[in-house]
């Protein structure tokens, strides 16, 4: 299978140009016509030769995320089923919000990290994606966006899949979305989302980066969160605070705590106030996420009183705290229930 051309760096563009007989600045010239121009084939790239274009051709391909379905929310919520090129199905998300579109997008097809809230872990891993597939769904978003003027404001890396578990094509996609000779997204303007996989903690910590992190926390203290998260068993709360902290120390960036409310497991005054003495200390906030009701699992909808009354808890010990807005909630946009269904329904 020819390689993705989405999976290149403009750097690596330059010395394939060079590779060809060619001035590295042809290479900038394909970059551009990928993130400038957002062209979907060599034909369109039209300031290169034509041989040029043909070895492209024969070399490269683009990637291709066929439609399979589209829904869209009465709030302006876009949620794609995307088809790649070995028919597995990855889910993407448009979210319009009054400052922006932000684009949630998935790292792998399904994931094996086992959160017992989340539809996406059901079928288990099946690949990760390449850089360049992940890279397809803010392209193909901001080509959508580009019918209306409009442009991929941000990102969130909190599709479908473990982020950290597919550490370098991560690492990659992100490079090539904050590339000013690209789609130039703002790094502070991009969220990675984790589990708490330790070791890629420290690593992001050294990257350099300003790229936000994001951790899925879901309880205040280790048994609970081994219940709801088996990760957690490989990496333990204490591990994934202390972590934590060596990334806030290199980075002095704020942390965002994820924490999805489910009714009578982790939603107790008790459970908030707990969490906000571990957080005390931390430059952090918490978003509260009440879960939608996964059929497969026996898990209810916090009530709305409780939810107002876990972040009272939290916010009268000083912990920064809001309620995600919900989005998309019409159309099953909670994490992964799009392609379970389609799975479903593939398996009928
Ligand atoms: S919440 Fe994220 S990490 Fe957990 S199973 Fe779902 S996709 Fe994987």
């Amino acid at each position: 299978m020819k390689p993705f051309i989405y999976d290149f760096t403009l750097e690596e563009l330059q010395a394939w140009a060079v590779e060809q007989g060619e001035p590295a600045f042809r290479g900038s010239q394909i970059f551009e016509w990928i993130y400038v121009k957002r062209v979907n084939s060599f034909e369109e790239m039209t300031n290169l030769s034509k041989a040029l274009r043909q070895k492209l051709d024969d070399q490269f391909q683009f990637v291709t995320l066929k439609e399979i379905t589209k829904f869209e929310s009465k709030d302006g919520t876009v949620k794609f089923l995307f088809g790649l090129h070995d028919d597995h199905a990855i889910e993407t998300v448009i979210m319009k919000h009054n400052y922006g579109n932000s684009i949630c997008v998935t790292t792998q097809v399904g994931c094996r990290i086992g959160c017992t809230f989340c539809a996406s872990t059901l079928g288990g891993l099946k690949r990760d994606l390449t850089a360049g597939e992940i890279v397809a769904q803010v392209v193909k978003a901001q080509q959508i966006l580009d019918e209306r003027g409009e442009r991929v404001s941000s990102i969130v890396i909190m599709g479908t899949g473990e982020p950290f578990e597919n550490y370098d094509n991560t690492m990659k996609f992100l490079r090539l979305m904050i590339h000013e000779k690209g789609l130039n997204i703002g790094q502070r303007h991009i969220t990675v989302s984790t589990s708490g996989i330790v070791p890629s903690i420290y690593k992001f910590a050294d990257e350099g980066t300003q790229i936000n992190l994001a951790i899925s926390i879901h309880a205040p203290n280790d048994a609970l969160r081994s219940k709801l998260m088996p990760v957690n068993r490989r990496y333990p709360f204490d591990d994934v605070m202390e972590a934590l902290r060596y990334y806030q120390a290199k980075t002095g960036r704020r942390i965002s705590f994820e924490y999805a409310l489910i009714g009578g497991v982790n939603d107790q005054v008790e459970h908030a106030e707990e969490l906000a003495s571990v957080l005390k200390d931390m430059l952090c906030h918490v978003n509260l996420i009440p879960v939608n009701h996964v059929p497969e699992r026996k898990y209810v909808r916090t009530s709305r009183n409780d939810i107002f009354k876990f972040q009272r808890a939290l916010a009268d010990q000083g912990i920064n705290v809001t309620i995600r807005r919900e989005q998309g909630h019409d159309i099953a946009a909670a994490c992964g229930q799009l392609r379970a269904k389609h799975m479903e329904s593939n398996a009928r």
